[in-house]
């Protein structure tokens, strides 16, 4: 699936999806795409290495190893306030295995928990870039007389976020396949 069909299928389970006009789907799911592209360009750019993300990204934040599986069912989490990432290891590797047809031997994990880690990594960089901003996309919801109700998608932030990790691993299939 390439970033485009993994913006919309995102996009169509966001509780907003039917409030975006449907001629405007495709511009915020190619808006979200080109944050994530840019934001990949300057890490690469401040160097962050493609191959071993995890070095540049340890030095900007904490990073931690979890073995044990947390409360909710999520494979990994950013913590923006405290700038933290927990990768639940087992967990990703487990969910890994059962999710994609490639043998488990010839996956290599260290870089499926790297594409955790990218995923994870946009999430603080955004966090950070709007701080004190507010462009991020956002809809009315609700309108009466001169109330607007506005929300910005969630969902485009994980199309942001995929995008991100895509620039710099490519193909997270391709990218996590041991070359023996
Ligand atoms: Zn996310």
């Amino acid at each position: 699936m390439d970033i485009n069909q993994l913006g919309e299928k995102l996009l169509k389970d966001d509780i907003l999806y039917d409030k975006i006009p449907n001629s405007e789907r495709l511009e915020f799911i190619n808006y979200a795409i080109k944050q994530g592209f840019n934001a990949a360009d300057i890490s690469l750019k401040n160097g962050l290495n493609e191959e071993k993300p995890k070095k540049y990204i340890q030095e900007k934040v904490k990073v931690n190893y979890k073995k044990e599986s947390p409360p909710v069912p999520i494979f990994s989490e950013a913590k923006l306030k405290n700038e933290i990432i927990n990768l639940y290891t087992e967990d990703i590797k487990n969910g890994v295995i059962d999710g994609i047809e490639i043998e488990p031997e010839k996956i290599n994990f260290e870089k499926v928990y790297d594409v955790f880690l990218l995923h994870e990594y946009y999430h603080i960089l955004e966090e950070k870039k709007y701080k004190h901003k507010n462009d991020k996309k956002e809809i009315v919801v609700f309108e009466i007389f001169k109330w607007k109700i506005k929300r910005s998608i969630k969902t485009l932030s994980e199309i942001s976020a995929h995008a991100y990790a895509r620039r710099i691993t490519g193909l997270p299939i391709d990218y996590i396949k041991k070359t023996i």
